[in-house]
């Protein structure tokens, strides 16, 4: 009876409270995220759109634990990720979130089972738990075919679902994609946007997808949220639900 005031409402997956991050070199300060208050919910899929310099590779690597903010809480999961120490946060990184970016980031001497598999062997995952995790998730993004091949002998398109499948491995429920298709052709594009689709709705998880293109954010997202200069231009400060 005591653990009543515990149960969740909240379909919030990620919560940010007056969060900004001012990068200082050489005397002067960058203001690259100003005052940026958010919600985003679960299994939500959400465009992130702005100029260049806007501040949304900022947002993408405060919310993949990859940086702290210079003020401000960011929540994921529950998790106030703004306080965690550097082995939490590489936990975080671990079990709660997949990153994509826009360099496809693969080892080119290993094969695309190889590079999946990669991120649990740094994690101490044994090798046969790993090697069932990478393959389930290669033949999720239409690999399976092609999973002993180096990347230099894979598409570009193909390369970005080798990077697709190993940020999905372990079902993390916050996808956080950074211009995952600026380097692909605009068909190509589109399949890696529906490969996330296709996750994120099978899993119930939630995407950060940024991009420049208007027509893609539109055909993919649920809402599409944008950055000036380092503030969020209205109206996107809550969820939908
Ligand atoms: P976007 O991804 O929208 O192009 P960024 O988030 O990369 O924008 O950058 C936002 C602003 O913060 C830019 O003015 C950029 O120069 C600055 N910035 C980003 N990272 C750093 C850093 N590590 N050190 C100093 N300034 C940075
Ligand atoms: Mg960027």
């Amino acid at each position: 009876p005591a653990m009543i005031d515990a149960v969740a409402k909240d379909t919030d997956l990620v919560c940010l409270d007056n969060v900004s991050r001012v990068f200082k070199k050489a005397g002067t300060e960058v203001v690259a995220l100003c005052d940026i208050s958010l919600r985003i919910g679960q299994g939500e899929r959400v465009a992130l759109l702005g100029r260049s310099g806007s501040g949304k590779s900022t947002l993408l690597n405060l919310l993949a634990g990859l940086d702290q903010p210079t003020s401000g809480s960011i929540t994921v999961a529950g998790e106030d990720i703004a306080k965690h120490s550097s082995d939490q946060l590489a936990a975080y990184r671990m079990n709660q979130v997949g990153v994509v970016f826009q360099a496809f980031h693969l080892i080119q001497s290993l094969t695309a089972q190889k590079n999946v598999e990669l991120p649990y062997v740094f994690a101490s995952v044994d090798r046969k738990t790993r090697s069932v995790l990478a393959t389930k998730s290669l033949k999720a993004v239409g690999l399976a075919d092609r999973a002993n091949h180096l990347p230099l002998e894979l598409s570009g398109g193909e390369q970005q679902r080798v990077a697709l499948a190993r940020a999905l491995a372990n079902g993390p429920k916050l996808i956080l994609a950074d211009e995952p298709t600026g380097n692909l052709d605009s068909s190509t594009a589109t399949q890696i946007v529906d490969y996330l689709s296709a996750y994120a709705q099978a899993n119930q998880a939630t995407v950060i997808l940024v991009t420049h293109d208007e027509e893609l954010a539109a055909g993919f997202s649920q809402r599409v949220i944008r950055l000036h200069d380092g503030k969020l231009v209205a109206p996107s400060t809550g969820s939908n639900h």
